[in-house]
């Protein structure tokens, strides 16, 4: 992000583009107002996953509203690696979600296997999660997250062209390293486990999936937050955007 760029990033719903009026929500006003003892006229960087980044002023109509006027593009909207992480929900979800935004996922789709133990998954705070990830590491969208799917829907749903790379810790799968470096593929997912692992029958169905393949991540049984990031960060080091050198957002094309 150009050195002339607001430290505080927030994502906002509303379209940015020169002069327009954009309106905090009620969280927003409070952090900026409050916490962060913004002014009037303090600069923030607004993003919305459409329109690139954009420095905006805040302006504060009443003691409680804040809302932003916006000036100019700090950085043009640039694509994420089409990756999707579906996973069996675990009791540390959030880290799993918080973790996956910042490693540059596009999709979340949480996976009820038989194994799974967490029956309720709190959409809104797994959605502010994924929010304040992507504002912190300065990407420019927030992951989609699906509603939870029971397995074999998700199976028969997957689409067919997508290489579907499950984490299979019974050592039925391939070194990651070596199934990565066999096809370097731009639009793929990975699917992790529970804390009891997957069902003998759904890795039997797994193994049917032509579009499936498994995976190994070495001898040690990984949890599974470490599995799902560790897998990620392969995927980005070997195929994604961390093939970029610098970080991808030295290369992002910044508006001068
Ligand atoms: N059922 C396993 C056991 O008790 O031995 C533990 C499952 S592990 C905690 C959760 C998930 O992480 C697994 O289902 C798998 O998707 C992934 N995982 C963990 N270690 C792995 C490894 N070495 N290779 C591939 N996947 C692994």
């Amino acid at each position: 992000m150009s050195a002339a760029a607001p430290k505080i990033r927030l994502f906002v719903d509303g379209a940015l583009s020169p002069g327009a009026s954009v309106a905090a929500t009620d969280a927003q006003a409070h952090y900026l107002l409050h916490v962060m003892r913004r002014a009037p006229s303090d600069p923030v960087a607004l993003f919305n996953g459409r329109d690139g980044e954009w420095r905006a002023v805040v302006q504060t109509p009443s003691k409680r509203h804040v809302v932003f006027e916006v000036q100019d593009q700090l950085r043009a909207q640039s694509g994420t690696p089409d990756l999707w992480l579906a996973f069996a929900p675990v009791k540390r979800i959030d880290v799993v979600v918080e973790k996956a935004t910042e490693l540059g996922v596009s999709a979340l789709l949480p996976v009820m296997t038989r194994h799974t133990d967490v029956s309720r998954i709190n959409f809104d705070r797994l959605r502010a999660t994924t929010i304040e990830a992507a504002e912190q590491c300065e990407r420019l969208s927030v992951p989609v997250i699906q509603p939870a799917q029971n397995f074999d829907p998700f199976l028969a749903q997957w689409p067919q062209a997508r290489r579907l790379f499950y984490l299979d810790e019974t050592g039925g799968g391939a070194p990651i390293a070596t199934a990565l470096q066999d096809e370097v593929t731009n639009s793929c997912g990975f699917l992790v486990g529970p804390e009891g692992g997957f069902a003998q029958s759904e890795l039997d169905a797994l193994a049917l999936l032509p579009s499936a393949r498994g995976i190994s991540l070495g001898p040690r049984i990984l949890r599974a937050e470490t599995a799902a990031l560790a897998a990620l960060a392969c995927w980005q080091a070997l195929s994604g955007d961390w093939r970029a050198g610098l970080g991808g957002l030295a290369n992002q094309s910044l508006i001068p």
